[in-house]
């Protein structure tokens, strides 16, 4: 049997041997690809276990709207419509792919059933529309990296070689289906517009013996481009090609909280805690290295960066990811960390200060459009900084001890918790007579003179909606947030398990709060130490009064405001509404506002991740660069609902002598 034309990979051999010349191309690209990616498994399998297996339905939800759906590169309009091009035209060009290797293998089979013809029309026409589209993206992914150069983008040559490595990709298609169709005329069909163009071109100027040629080379070199496709991505930065889908699928499933875990500290024969080298990272930690697009999204959101601190989340990740590449075959030798080679992990490749920097806002995963997680990374190295290796700030020393003697990190007498509720007829909270909620005041809202007006403003409202609460007094201690988010797991390990037994032994089931911090460690982190309560921030409370009509302004406030997204309560917890319901029972509509970084884009204030216990002496302050994002809304009152970003934010406007212009309100102090 002739071969059909269509299937001509090779005119001029036997047809046995065109299967042989395409399966030996194969087999050495598919043996280098995976020759580069076992060593990159082998090392994920000794790193920290983690089950990510849990979810699924939620993780397949997940996949499909930030994988295949492309979500979160839509943020930023312009890349985003060209990555999304790129990854729905190749799933699309995925068939085209297989058609071309099925015709190198069997070229003697063609494929027909019933209706196959209007089949292949029609994916000719949706082929021919990608091939277009894609070519438009790789010639504007050429133009933003040759002319444009984004500064957060980076701009290395592999970048360039796989854009011209996909145009080729794309024009052998289109070439090889022209070549086609100038052959054999009377196949010629409009189904496939392009290879129909090009084909009236070719036969005006190609003889049949350079038309048999052209077919030949569009064919191979079409396939040839493909393997070599493959061989680069798991040595070139495109192995987020191969590793974004599962990525994605084993990101923290839910976004809130922490992926931090509690750690045994009695572990036998356990000497380092906290990651002191690449392999105590686990491994999906390690797969996040693989998996950076090295896009600068993070950098264009990171407070830290951005007030000129010496921490690129994008730089972080990335030099973590060529140390682990340059360490995989001393770690595979060894079967794990050889100490004594290579530069240490901390303080070597990445340093001190880079870590201290962070805010742990969470800012750069949301705007990471592969899911790379940021904060837990973060703390996990300064864990080892503080645990195993005793380096931190000399501030933190000094709020470590505070912590530790009076369970707050400024060292005020741990018996003097409760002096701020002195005269305000707060009833103590008492086991055999529990009122409904136990309100949780925090170390701020305990002993900062601006954080104790807060705490009075919450309780006055919640006694006048009715709501039956008391306080624990000096039974309450912190709940640890602070050192755990700077890396003293050992001392919150210490203060949550003296907390959770206090609220056992209380019987204590509802808490609320108006501390962010304190909210997301009751409410996503007590349960590992044995306290599962029901925990709710008081913006959630109060919205629910006032829609229950137990809290009632009949006149608003007409000056002009706008609300602060705290990190800890906005993108750790998802909560956006319940301070916004807050609000606009307080202020009439027409004088709010929104800062242009709002809800999951809020700009951090600065204070979290334990550093409002630390200086701020390099570049301006992260406070500094956030008012000046609200006074672009020109306010007369921002509005918060955390007391640490009122402290960050009044300092900054008195710095900036914006004080007397503008005030700093608590949401509960919205509606006082
Ligand atoms: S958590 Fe915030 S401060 Fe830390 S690296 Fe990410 S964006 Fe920067
Ligand atoms: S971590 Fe995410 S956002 Fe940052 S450069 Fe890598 S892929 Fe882009």
């Amino acid at each position: 049997m002739d071969i059909p034309t269509a299937n001509r990979a090779w005119d001029w051999t036997p047809p046995q041997v065109q299967p042989w010349i395409l399966g030996a191309l194969f087999l050495f690209s598919m043996g280098a690809f995976f020759l580069s990616i076992w060593p990159k498994i082998r090392v994920m399998r000794l790193a920290v276990p983690e089950n990510r297996w849990d979810h699924p339905l939620q993780r397949i939800q997940n996949t499909l709207k930030i994988a295949f759906g492309q979500s979160k590169l839509f943020k930023d309009s312009k890349p985003g419509l060209m990555h999304a091009m790129f990854f729905w035209g190749f799933l699309i060009l995925l068939l085209r792919a297989a058609q071309f290797f099925a015709i190198g293998f069997f070229p003697r089979v063609e494929i027909q059933f019933p209706g196959s013809q209007s089949l292949f029309d029609f994916y000719g026409l949706a082929r021919d529309a990608v091939i277009f589209l894609v070519v438009l993206a790789a010639k504007y992914g050429l133009y933003r990296r040759l002319v444009l150069k984004p500064k957060n983008l980076t701009l290395s040559f592999d970048g360039i070689l796989i854009l011209v490595l996909i145009l080729f990709i794309m024009l052998t298609d289109v070439l090889f289906e022209a070549a086609w169709f100038s052959r054999n005329p009377d196949q010629l069909s409009l189904w496939s517009p392009l290879g129909a163009l090009f084909s009236w071109a070719l036969m005006d100027h190609l003889s049949p013996a350079a038309l048999i040629a052209t077919h030949n080379a569009a064919y191979w070199g079409h396939v040839s481009f493909i393997l070599f496709f493959i061989t680069l991505l798991p040595n070139s930065k495109h192995f987020h090609i191969v590793a974004s889908i599962p990525n994605v699928y084993f990101s923290n499933p839910q976004r809130t909280g922490s992926g931090l875990r509690r750690i045994d500290f009695e572990e036998e024969g356990k000497e380092s805690f906290g990651v002191n080298n690449i392999l105590d990272l686990s491994w999906k930690s390690l797969l996040d290295l693989h998996t950076c697009t090295e896009c600068g999204r993070c950098d264009s959101v990171c407070p830290a960066l951005n007030s000129g601190k010496p921490l690129s989340p994008k730089k972080l990740t990335t030099d973590l990811r060529d140390y682990l590449n340059a360490a995989t075959p001393r770690l595979l030798e060894t079967s794990g960390p050889a100490p004594g080679e290579g530069p240490a992990l901390l303080g070597g490749v990445i340093d001190d200060e880079t870590l201290w920097a962070c805010t742990s806002c969470g800012a750069c995963e949301e705007a990471c459009p592969v899911m790379i997680d940021y904060v837990d990374k973060i703390i996990a190295m300064r864990q080892g900084l503080v645990m195993t290796e005793s380096r931190m700030p000399k501030e933190l020393e000094q709020a470590f001890k505070s912590l530790e003697v009076n369970s707050n990190p400024w060292g005020f007498g741990k018996n003097t918790r409760a002096d701020w509720a002195d005269g305000l007829d707060i009833k103590l909270w008492d086991k055999e007579n529990p009122t409904e909620y136990l309100y949780f005041v925090g170390c701020n809202g305990s002993f900062d003179h601006r954080g104790k007006k807060i705490s009075t403003q919450v309780t006055k409202l919640l006694k006048e909606a009715g709501v039956d609460f008391s306080i624990l007094g000096m039974e309450e201690g912190c709940t640890g947030d602070p050192a755990r988010r700077a890396g003293n797991e050992y001392l919150f390990d210490l203060l949550a398990s003296t907390n959770a037994e206090t609220f056992k032994a209380q019987r204590i089931k509802k808490v609320v709060t108006h501390c962010p911090h304190c909210f997301n460690s009751l409410k996503n982190e007590y349960p590992e130490f044995g306290a599962n309560l029901e925990v709710i921030h008081h913006s959630e409370l109060l919205a629910k009064l006032i829609q229950e009509g137990k809290l009632k302004r009949e006149e608003k406030s007409e000056s002009t405001t706008v609300y602060h997204d705290s990190c800890y309560l906005g993108r750790h917890n998802q909560e956006y509404e319940a301070p916004r319901d807050v609000l606009s029972a307080g202020v009439d509509e027409t004088a709010r506002r929104e800062v242009e970084n709002s809800r999951e884009n809020g700009t951090c204030c600065g204070a979290g991740g334990g550093r409002f216990l630390m200086e701020e002496n390099t570049g301006t302050r992260m406070s500094h660069n956030r008012v000046d994002e609200l006074m672009a809304t020109q306010p007369d009152t921002i509005a918060v609902s955390c007391p640490f970003c009122v402290l960050m934010i009044e300092d900054a406007l008195k710095a900036k002598n914006l004080h007397d212009k503008v005030k700093v309100k608590d949401i509960s102090e919205i509606l006082e």
